[in-house]
């Protein structure tokens, strides 16, 4: 293409291009890149012109396709922003700007720096969308010429192509460039799948052509009776799509049906339900196979009616039915906004696509790591969607493999943290459940309930996971931050120490390569900083460490000396009953911190809790400080032998020794056989008398404590 055809070929896209300030940028980037070529041996400006005829192409404004045609300038020569904006001006400017920081960071790892790159981009997008529209311009002609490339690079840049590039055109609804940028990266990832695919489907073109024929021509009769002028189309879909297909209902191309789709293309909505209605009465539809994507346009705005009908001799068609107006934003998305619309530069408020912008921006910022960012992004993008409904009949739109906890999210950030259960078409279900498109979701909430670290494993989308993230990681912080400091007045008194004011306090974390006093706190606390350290930072004269087992006979000796619980007098602290011993009131116990959960109260003779005294000094005292009415759950094996009635036996017993049972099995064996059994008890002394008439029970050989269940986690204080 040279610059007489394309000025030819966009005028005929769109009548108001400005043709003198799109020559203007065709000379200025000649000039530039002057003496460059490409990898295949072309002039560079050729990528120039093509990436700025792809934009044309999606019939975008001239400030677009001008920054397209010097898209590489600021990268590849030595022409400078300051001059790009006095030749163009502020907006061309501001778009190639754009486009060119999106490629120029660095990072340590591979994935950090990709996962930068698309924040980067996103970011650039939501300042003007029509960076990425340029950005994936340039992406499709890179993909076009990828052949003259190495082929370990080839297959880098189409894995990403399919990866990030493909759905993020799928996600604005730009089909075109969508079809494409996956046919041409399925072409180099998979070369002989696509030859072999490529052939059949041309092998079969005029049989098809001939039944699609055998379709359209009563389909056309019939919508002229009744005055809907219609233009009905059919075609193969494309090879990648095909594909996948193939591949993923690992079917024979013999057997799979849609492998071209037809389209009737109406002037108005009413049009394609009469459109519908007529398709029906012509041919049985599969009735499971439709879908109204008017009523429920897809999230990049997509609408259509699809429906499958048993057409001519017997065979399945699928059949497209919308107006052309939807025929418009189905094939370019998001750019259909600057169709006619020359000089139109920002989307609406309103613009769903830019809702979906903030979301992703708004939800990026409460990410960590650039990795999780890269992770939730992907999964973002290749979702398809549920339709679901609020008890109201309010509709909500989720991605595929959604749970009721994401549907509480998507309502309300606080619906989501007070979730406590689910009705789905009025029954109750687990959160976990998956939903489908039509379930009527109904969210009970209470005010007590906060997120858990098991929520992360329900939930899918994106939105969900980053505000329990988000609050679990709050949490963490402010519990560290309250252990720490109360951790560290303890021991400050222990050593006749003043404490320490803000400003010192500062200055000792400073010394401990810590960035601030909050930072120093929660350190302690989180445990990733011992008070060893902290203390050998303002007593260097603090005696070595005992030897090991010195430490543990020190805290057996300390253990003996204690009883009840309380976590050395400190406030309102998460603390966990660990699950290997079931401590109960009056038994000797000892706490642990751990990491991002609190303190975890063991048994003192738990073996568990010794090799931790061994291993680490984030040991915390405890005592025993509860409630009267506060049960605990005990788990006991029962060693018996096998009669009848043992288990009826058994139940009375702990029933007469005022005990509740929570559950109850005997496994039958030989001889002798092992019952498990979960009861709640008060304190030792209940437990102890509940075992005891256990033991009297006839055919009762021993009675154990089991290690198992979780016990509930609480709050000291
Ligand atoms: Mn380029």
């Amino acid at each position: 293409m040279n610059l007489a055809e394309f000025v030819i070929r966009i005028e005929s896209f769109n009548a108001n291009v400005n043709v003198a300030l799109l020559r203007k940028a065709y000379e200025f980037s000649n000039k530039a890149h002057q003496g460059q070529f490409r990898e295949s041996g072309d002039p560079y400006i050729q990528h120039c012109l093509e990436v700025a005829f792809i934009l044309a192409e999606q019939h975008l404004d001239t400030a677009t396709i001008a920054a397209g045609m010097i898209h590489d300038v600021l990268e590849e020569t030595d022409i400078t922003l300051e001059t790009i904006k006095q030749e163009f001006g502020e907006e061309i400017a501001r778009l190639v700007d754009g486009v060119t920081k999106i490629g120029e960071l660095h990072f340590e790892s591979a994935e950090e720096e990709q996962a930068e790159y698309y924040r980067k981009m996103l970011l650039s997008m939501a300042k003007d969308i029509r960076v990425i529209i340029i950005k994936l311009a340039d992406r499709l002609h890179n993909m076009r010429t990828l052949g003259a490339l190495p082929g370990e690079r080839q297959l880098r840049i189409a894995q990403e192509t399919k990866e990030v590039y493909a759905p993020l055109a799928h996600r604005f609804g730009m089909a075109m460039i969508k079809t494409e940028l996956e046919d041409l990266s399925f072409r180099f990832l998979e070369p002989e799948a696509y030859a072999d695919l490529q052939k059949k489907i041309n092998e079969k073109r005029e049989e098809r052509e001939e039944y699609i024929q055998e379709v359209a021509k009563p389909l056309k009769v019939e919508l002229e009776n009744n005055e809907i002028k219609a233009e009905i189309t059919g075609r193969a879909k494309h090879l990648a799509s095909i594909y996948y297909k193939l591949r993923d209902r690992d079917k024979p191309l013999e057997e799979i049906f849609d492998l071209f789709a037809i389209r009737v293309i109406v002037d108005t909505v009413g049009g394609c339900y009469q459109a519908l209605g007529i398709i029906h009465s012509l041919w049985t539809p599969m009735a499971e196979r439709f879908r109204d994507y008017i009523a429920t346009p897809k999230r990049n705005m997509y609408q259509s009616l699809h429906t499958t009908v048993i057409g001519p001799r017997g065979r399945m068609v699928e059949i497209q039915i919308r107006t052309h107006q939807m025929h418009h934003t189905a094939e370019y998305g998001i750019a259909a906004h600057w169709l006619y619309k020359e000089g139109r530069k920002e989307l609406d408020e309103s613009d769903k696509q830019m809702i979906w912008l903030r979301e992703v921006l708004e939800w990026q910022r409460e990410l960590s790591s650039p990795s999780e960012f890269l992770e939730y992004l992907k999964i973002d993008l290749f979702q398809d969607d549920v339709f679901v409904f609020t008890p109201r009949g309010e509709l909500k739109q989720l991605p595929k493999g959604s749970t009721p906890l994401d549907f509480a999210y998507a309502v309300h950030t606080d619906v989501g943290s007070h979730c406590t259960g689910a009705r789905v078409n009025d029954k109750m279900v687990p959160l976990s459940t998956v939903l489908a498109s039509g379930d009527r979701v109904e969210i009970i909430t209470s005010s007590h309930q906060v997120p858990t670290p098991d929520w992360l494993k329900i939930v899918k989308t994106t939105k969900a996971r980053s505000k329990i993230r988000h609050f679990l990681k709050q949490r963490e912080y402010e519990e560290s931050l309250n252990l720490g400091k109360e951790l560290l007045e303890k021991e400050f008194k222990k050593h006749n120490l003043k404490l320490m004011g803000e400003h010192e306090l500062t200055d000792l974390a400073m010394r401990l390569n810590l960035s601030s006093s909050e930072a120093l706190l929660s350190a302690l606390g989180n445990g990733s900083l011992s008070m060893k350290q902290v203390l050998s930072e303002i007593l260097p004269e603090v005696p070595a460490p005992p030897l090991k087992e010195g430490l543990i006979q020190k805290f057996v000796d300390k253990a003996r000396g204690r009883r009840g619980i309380r976590i050395q007098g400190l406030g309102s602290l998460l603390f966990r009953f660990a699950q290997c011993c079931q401590p109960v009131p009056g038994e000797r116990i000892i706490g642990f911190i751990t990491r991002g959960r609190g303190v975890s109260v063991h048994r003192a003779d738990c073996l568990n809790a010794l090799q931790m005294m061994v291993e680490n000094d984030r040991k915390v005292e405890v005592e025993w400080d509860v409630d009267k009415d506060r049960s605990f759950i005990v788990r006991l094996a029962i060693l018996v032998e096998d009669r009848k009635n043992i288990l009826k036996d058994i139940t009375e017993a702990i029933a007469d020794a005022d005990t509740n049972v929570r559950g109850a099995e005997i496994k039958p064996g030989q001889v002798a056989t092992i019952g498990n059994f979960i009861i709640e008890v008060k304190n030792l002394r209940h437990l102890n008398r509940t075992i005891k008439r256990i033991k009297r029970v006839k055919g009762v050989i021993e009675v154990e404590r089991a290690k198992g269940v979780e016990i509930e986690e609480g709050k000291t204080g």
